[in-house]
């Protein structure tokens, strides 16, 4: 029997008009995500799509890598029969064989309605043969084994287990945005939730190398890395951001210095989102987590951009956070030590309720464009392939939700281009 996966699409069914296109996205996704492992094609049927295996195609890894795919409910490693009740009996009788249950029940669809039969009377023709050759009751609700059956063009498809998938909407949907990254837990989880809903991410961070090592900006291409997995890309601004922090330093008041930086590190992401063609920029920011979390602050350091700054995580707890850095790879990474350039210094007691005339105020001594300006021509962009590499995500697919994604690996096993801006 020929073997396939089977995959269904999750909100891509809500999308009307539009769905050919989603559907297209998610195959070239697909596509680019297997295209280094054997396989029998690619192909789109009856609202559903289908990875064709051969005797050389590593399932399990083909499978680890489909979980991260967005647009995906779920997806089935499945049996292809010819569409005719003979084999389909033939060869469930025969799978059924090496499995053992004491209740099922027959799950069958028919995506072509051509089929002679109804989906209610496959379930009926095929649960009174399960239930002679192996005396297991038939139960709708909770059976212990369901059957599954789908009809596809000339084909049925059965398998047993479905594998959830990570639902949200395929990448390269939703358009760019560029997400400011830190090495913190926070903002590679605002990323993935932005590329859940279809964006492609952009990366920009700022470090203030040499009063950073260069490790800290290791562990940000990692993270990088680790993201990537999910959209394929990953484009990395990095920006010297020291000579502004020292401006800030020297003729700004202390309490306001790390809201000064943010306004800095937006004027400077807007920039080079308006080069990389990105609509929006995606912070970390969760409400009150930190004294540069307020309602105030999260305002005064809105007022310094013109683009949309979105927040995915502003309504989030760190419990959920964590919970979601873990999920997604990224938690063990993020917290290596490090010493970001917002951790240098700080003041002891910030300004948690800033007032926009003030913190403007404290700007007007500072030579704004220039500064932004020479950071722009000082950033460096950076392409780092998705990191597949990670032993802990080979062996152990099923668990990959549980899986740190770090095995000291910098970004990966492909080669990483640099280049000025
Ligand atoms: P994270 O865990 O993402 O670092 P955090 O709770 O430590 O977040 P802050 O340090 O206050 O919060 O940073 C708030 C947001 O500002 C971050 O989520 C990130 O989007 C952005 N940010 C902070 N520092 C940097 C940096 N060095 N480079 C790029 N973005 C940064
Ligand atoms: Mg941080």
């Amino acid at each position: 029997m020929r073997r396939a996966i089977l995959i269904h699409y999750h909100e891509i069914n809500l999308k009307g008009n539009n769905r050919g296109w989603f559907e297209t996205r998610l195959h070239q996704h697909v596509r680019a995500l297997l295209q280094d492992l054997p396989h029998g094609g690619i192909e789109r049927l009856s609202g559903r799509m289908f990875v064709r295996l051969e005797p050389a195609s590593p399932v399990e890894e083909i499978e680890t890598r489909l979980r991260r795919v967005f647009g995906i409910a779920n997806f089935a490693s499945a049996w292809e029969v010819p569409a005719d009740m003979e084999p389909i009996r033939a060869s469930l009788a025969d799978l059924i064989r090496e499995r053992s249950f004491r209740s099922f029940k027959i799950a069958a669809r028919r995506g072509t309605k051509d089929f002679p039969f109804t989906s209610q009377q496959i379930n009926e023709d095929l649960g009174r043969m399960v239930q002679e050759l192996t005396g297991a009751a038939v139960r709708l609700e909770e059976p212990e084994q369901v059957c599954y059956v789908e009809i596809a063009g000339a084909s049925a498809y059965l398998y047993f287990d479905r594998i959830p998938g990570s639902g949200g909407l395929p990448t390269r949907t939703g358009g760019n945005v560029l997400c400011l990254l830190s090495g913190g837990i926070d903002s590679p989880v605002a990323a993935f939730r932005m590329m859940r809903r279809g964006c492609n991410v952009l990366f920009v961070h700022f470090h203030s190398f040499p009063h950073t090592t260069p490790e800290s900006q290791e562990k940000v291409r990692r993270l990088v890395g680790i993201l990537a997995r999910y959209q394929l890309t990953g484009k990395l601004l990095l920006v010297p951001f020291a000579d502004v922090q020292r401006e800030i330093v020297a003729y700004s008041p202390p309490p306001l210095r790390v809201i000064l930086y943010r306004r800095f590190m937006v004027r400077i992401a807007e920039a080079l989102a308006a080069r990389e063609k990105a609509l929006a920029l995606v912070t970390g920011d969760s409400l009150g987590q930190v004294a540069s979390q307020t309602l105030e602050n999260l305002r005064a350091v809105s007022a310094a951009a013109t683009m949309p700054i979105f927040r995915p995580l502003i309504g989030s707890d760190k419990e959920e956070i964590m919970r979601t850095a873990r999920e997604i790879g990224t938690y063990e990474t993020s917290i290596q030590p490090d010493v970001d350039c917002c951790t240098l210094f700080v003041p002891k007691h910030p300004e948690t309720m800033a007032r926009l005339e003030q913190v403007e105020q404290a700007e007007a001594g500072l030579e704004v464009s220039r500064l932004v300006g020479s950071c722009l021509s000082a950033a460096a962009r950076e392409t780092l392939p998705p990191d597949f590499s990670s032993a802990a995500l080979r062996a152990n697919p099923v668990d990959f939700k549980e899986s740190t994604g770090s095995d000291g690996n910098p970004g990966g096993t492909g080669s990483c281009a640099r280049g000025s801006l």
